[in-house]
């Protein structure tokens, strides 16, 4: 079987994350049978919460998530306690060493322990370097840590992190979540690549026009403007869930399914990223704030006006961006990404536009392969055919696949892949530090240059962004696809 016996400590038990994802997808776990008899759950934070509490706060947060089998998740919602500590505090490690050490013997976990990160990024080195001092980690079965983004906020911030974890945790027993890569349709980018002969042959700049990313949210910044007026668009989303997407896209060919293997082709394909110079980076990435507007006959307010931002803030909520890779197969072939907050609809799709050419049928336009990651799930590949009836009049057909909502309702979640991943020790789908380190000096020169231009560019609330960021496509007839 693929049990696995862990005791699972969760820092920030209490919080947001732990409620709306993390406690839903140990029940999934639960439920394949990965987490089944020899397991217990330490949630930990300031409130002084009863065990009893804690159990009915992790039954509601599994009913929320639309659980609905009530015998198994009381059943489940009996291996979690909870241990009031201030991460803050050393004596706090010492009780929870002994409570771990005590359900470890209760169910016959054999030593292995689960360090859950869920809390704001500023506890982590404390929590970390605490774990050292007072000796949490076990002499028998694994020590593995997970630890939720962001990863530092520039370059030396993620280093002094990675420093801080590293004192305490090995490289292999580190999983850095980037939840994009527990992501179904984010992991199908690798079979279409490498399991379709065919694509394999074209995917280089012989044949392929652009690549583009895009990663659309129809939100505003919602309660998170603390978080966020400290961060943007481009240290949110464009630093990890967009720089995974382009690695999946333009890496050579692993030699093998394994972590190691993914790693070595991702990492050299961040290190293929053509590097630009402030100044180039200026010409080649664009950012806005959304403005007031209405959207869908409601008035939505703009970025400046929201709750907890500043009225004179320089905080990004778009970027788009043409980017170089310097591997020589797709050498000069832009990859133009984007991503924001209110934009017109919810949605991260990727797009392969092939080069057109001239032939029998007179000058065609090239094909496009659409990935839908998420809310749809599927494939499009645009291409041109001959019109029903017609003896060779063209026009453009779409192939055209989508998951059910069926299916990708009764597929696992992505935190429920994820932590399975770690139970297992498989880390391919978590970030390597020397991944971390390239993407951070790519994007800290975005940011240095940005940090010099006073000016805010605007889009209405409700568009796929500014002007600018359609005028990065014009040199060469490049168009942004964005077909639902
Ligand atoms: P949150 O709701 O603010 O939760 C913070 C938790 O930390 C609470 O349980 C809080 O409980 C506890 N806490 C705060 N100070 C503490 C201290 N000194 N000692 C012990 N416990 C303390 O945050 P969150 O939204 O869950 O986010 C957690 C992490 O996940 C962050 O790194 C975030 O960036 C990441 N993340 C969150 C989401 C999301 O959807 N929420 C998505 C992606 C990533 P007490 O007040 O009782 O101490």
């Amino acid at each position: 079987s693929n049990e696995v016996n862990a005791i699972i400590i969760m820092f920030g038990g209490s919080g947001d994350l732990a409620h709306r994802k993390l406690y839903p997808a140990l029940f999934g776990l639960f439920q394949h049978g990965i987490l089944k008899d020899r397991f217990a759950v330490i949630g930990t934070a300031r409130r002084p919460w009863s065990d009893d509490h804690y159990q009915g706060v992790v039954c509601d947060s599994v009913k929320e998530a639309g659980g609905t089998d009530d015998e198994a998740i009381a059943a489940f919602s009996q291996h979690f306690y909870y241990q009031s500590h201030d991460v803050t505090d050393a004596d706090h490690y010492v009780t929870l060493k002994k409570l771990a050490a005590k359900l470890d013997d209760q169910y016959h976990v054999g030593g292995n322990r689960l360090y859950y990160m869920a809390m704001a990024p500023t506890f982590f080195s404390t929590i970390a370097t605490h774990l050292k001092s007072e000796a949490l980690l076990t002499d028998t079965g694994f020590n593995r840590l997970i630890i939720e983004k962001p990863f530092g906020h520039d370059y030396d911030s993620a280093k002094a992190l990675n420093d801080a974890i590293t004192g305490t945790f090995k490289e292999e027993q580190i999983y850095r979540i980037d939840h994009y890569l527990g992501k179904d349709m984010a992991q199908a980018i690798l079979a279409l690549r490498f399991a379709n002969p065919w694509l394999k042959a074209v995917w280089n700049k012989e044949h392929i026009k652009d690549i583009q990313i895009t990663l659309a949210e129809a939100v505003g910044v919602e309660e998170r403007a603390g978080y966020y007026e400290s961060a943007g668009a481009l240290r949110d989303m464009v630093q990890n869930h967009v720089m995974q997407l382009l690695a999946y896209l333009t890496m050579d060919e692993p030699k093998a399914l394994t972590s190691e293997a993914i790693h070595e082709v991702k990492a050299k394909a961040f290190d293929d990223l053509h590097r630009y110079t402030e100044e180039e980076a200026r010409q080649n990435f664009v950012r806005a704030q959304y403005a007031a507007a209405t959207v869908d006959g409601k008035q939505v307010p703009g970025y400046r006006e929201e709750d907890g931002v500043a009225a004179d803030s320089m905080t990004d909520t778009f970027v788009a961006g043409k980017m170089l890779t310097d591997n020589p197969k797709l050498a000069g072939v832009p990859i133009f990404i984007r991503t924001g907050k209110r934009l017109t609809r919810k949605s991260t799709q990727v797009t392969i536009t092939f080069k057109g050419g001239d032939g029998l049928f007179g000058t065609t336009p090239g094909d496009q392969l659409t990935v839908y990651i998420e809310p749809n799930e599927g494939y499009t590949l645009e291409l041109n055919a001959k019109k029903l009836g017609e003896a060779s009049t063209l026009e453009r057909e779409w192939l055209n696949m989508r998951h059910t909502d069926q299916a990708i309702a009764d597929a696992p979640e992505a935190y429920e892949r994820l932590i399975g991943d770690v139970l297992a020790g498989d880390q391919t789908n978590f970030n390597h530090w020397t991944e971390l380190a390239q993407t951070w000096r790519y994007v800290d020169v975005i940011s240095k240059a940005w940090a010099k231009d006073q000016t805010m560019p605007t889009y209405p609330a409700g568009s796929m962004g500014p002007k600018a960021a359609f005028d990065l496509l014009k040199d060469g007839d490049h168009h942004w696809y964005w077909q639902p």
